[in-house]
C-alpha cells in the first residue's frame, strides 16, 4: 500500500528533524544560556499550543545543556521581568513578545522551516488524520471489513 502524502510527510519530518539537530548544535555553540532558555520556551510555547508548558528546571538544563543553577538563575531573572512564572513543573509565558526578544535568531529560523517544511499549527491541525482512517476497525461495518471484501478472493 501506498499513500503518497504520508510519504511526503514523513520525508518532511526527516528532514525538520535534520535541520533542527544543526541548528540547536550551532545555538548551543554560540548563543548565551539566556538566549537558548528563551528559545526552549518559545517552541515549547508553539508545540504545546499553550502559554503554559510543562517544564521542570531540570529538564530544561538537560535540553540546553547548562546546569541547573543557570537554568535557575535565568529563568529568576524572566520572572522578575514579568515575562515567565513558574511553577511546579509547569512554566507559564506572560509574555511573548519579550521573551522572544530575548532569545537568539534561531528561533524565528526553526519557526519559519517548521512552517515551511510542516505548515502552520493551524494547518497541521487541519489536515490530521482522522481516528478512523488510523484503526479502520473502529468504523464499524465500513471500515476494515468492507475494504477486505474488495480484494481478490
Ligand atoms: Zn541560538
Amino acid at each position: 500500500m501506498q499513500s503518497w502524502p504520508l510519504q511526503q510527510r514523513v520525508a518532511r519530518f526527516d528532514c525538520l528533524l535534520l535541520a533542527q539537530a544543526q541548528q540547536a548544535a550551532a545555538c548551543n555553540a554560540s548563543h548565551s544560556a539566556q538566549a537558548r532558555v528563551c528559545r526552549w520556551l518559545l517552541e515549547l510555547r508553539d508545540r504545546c499550543d499553550s502559554d503554559v508548558v510543562p517544564l521542570t528546571q531540570n529538564f530544561l538544563a538537560h535540553m540546553v545543556g547548562v546546569q541547573r543553577t543557570t537554568v535557575t538563575l535565568v529563568a529568576g531573572r524572566l520572572q522578575a521581568l514579568g515575562i515567565i512564572r513558574c511553577r511546579r513543573g509547569k512554566v507559564r509565558v506572560l509574555d511573548a513578545a519579550k521573551l522572544e526578544h530575548f532569545t537568539c535568531e534561531c528561533y524565528s529560523r526553526m519557526k519559519n522551516l517548521r512552517e515551511s517544511l510542516w505548515g502552520t499549527r493551524a494547518q497541521e491541525q487541519a489536515i490530521a488524520v482522522p481516528p478512523v482512517a488510523l484503526h479502520p476497525e473502529r468504523a464499524g461495518n465500513g471500515g476494515a471489513h468492507a475494504h477486505a471484501s474488495k480484494l481478490p478472493q
